[in-house]
């Protein structure tokens, strides 16, 4: 190939909006014949809302909300930035900015401790309330049913309301503390106006589109039906540290896979695929891991690198 018209080829695709990272790359994406396409903030806005809030017998929706949104305060998922965002502005009280008054008084946030995440499982806190008349301090923990099911939590409760929750494409998970489940958040994170379009083109161009995520199948396949993906293409409830070795299961029977992804839980997938294709609106390590940046976070971009790749190489050849 000569490298002129790889350079063309690439400065074609920077006016496009796809950064090629070298012009060998368009090389590999060439011969590509299968295509993952991560589900949050790929295929979908990776704008989760949260629609609902389920609470246990005796349980108060406001403190299950606002001590759910203490701990995911700390945290970097779309989930967690949802109900940040909902507990500050529908259980405002307490969580507010930390503001010290002229004597040192922290007023009205609270406060949180030994925050941990457990990547695709869930977040634990201690939050203590910091305002005088509430001291209390609560271990909270929210994520999947069956992580805090093994952290002894009593999910009975509230597991039927869950699992009709997932079965409705939402994505749901549980508010517990003192050992058993306390509310359910629902959430929602709509498809992309234009991933439905994007699947129709890379099917067009002969690739298979393949739908992972660490999401549950409910949302999973709801996701997938929208934008024209088979089930059986649908892989959920991937681990973070899995979605690697589905790549690399896809790539030993015989696929040459491109991997599209935005989180840091795609970033071992997005290296190890033979074209790894970073949205531009994700994470730097999803960015860094990848061949191929799309810059404006469309996923109609990804056929048209493989559409530009193939062109610049039939000149050449
Ligand atoms: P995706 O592949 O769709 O980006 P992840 O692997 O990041 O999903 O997350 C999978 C699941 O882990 C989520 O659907 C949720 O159940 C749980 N989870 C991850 N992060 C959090 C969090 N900050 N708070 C609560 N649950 C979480
Ligand atoms: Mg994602």
């Amino acid at each position: 190939a000569t490298p002129t018209a790889l350079l063309v080829g690439t400065g074609r695709g920077a006016q496009l909006g796809i950064l090629i990272k070298g012009p060998e790359i368009l090389e590999q994406t060439r011969r590509v014949d299968t295509v993952v396409l991560d589900k949050t903030g790929t295929v979908t806005e990776g704008r989760m809302a949260l629609v609902d809030v389920l609470v246990a017998p005796g349980e108060d929706r406001d403190e299950v909300l606002r001590l759910a949104g203490a701990v995911e305060r700390l945290a970097e998922h779309p989930i967690a930035r949802a109900i940040a965002d909902a507990a500050e502005a529908e259980a405002p009280a307490l969580t507010g900015e930390v503001q010290v008054g002229g004597d040192g008084v922290v007023i009205g946030s609270d406060q949180v401790h030994d925050f941990h995440a457990a990547a695709g499982h869930g977040v634990t806190g201690v939050v203590r309330a910091a305002h005088s008349g509430l001291g209390l301090s609560r271990r909270v923990l929210v994520g999947r049913p069956t992580w805090l099911t093994a952290q002894e939590v009593g999910t009975d409760a509230l597991q039927e309301r869950f699992d009709a929750a997932e079965a409705d494409g939402a994505t749901a998970v549980m508010v517990a503390w003192d050992g058993a489940a306390r509310g359910v958040l629902v959430l929602r994170d709509p498809v992309k106006a234009s991933s439905a379009q994007a699947v129709a083109e890379l099917r067009g161009l002969g690739l298979r589109p393949v739908l992972l995520t660490g999401d549950n199948p409910g949302a999973a396949l709801a996701a997938a039906r929208v934008v024209g993906i088979a089930d059986e293409d649908v892989i959920a409830q991937v681990l973070p540290a899995d979605k690697v070795h589905v790549v690399e299961r896809l790539q030993a029977g015989g696929a040459r896979v491109a991997m599209v992804g935005d989180g840091v839980n795609d970033a071992a997938a997005l290296a190890t695929a033979d074209l790894g294709l970073a949205m531009g609106t994700g994470t730097d390590v999803a960015i860094e891991a990848s061949d191929v940046t799309l810059v404006r976070g469309d996923l109609r971009s990804a056929g048209q690198a493989i559409r530009l790749s193939r062109r610049t190489l039939t000149v050449i050849q």
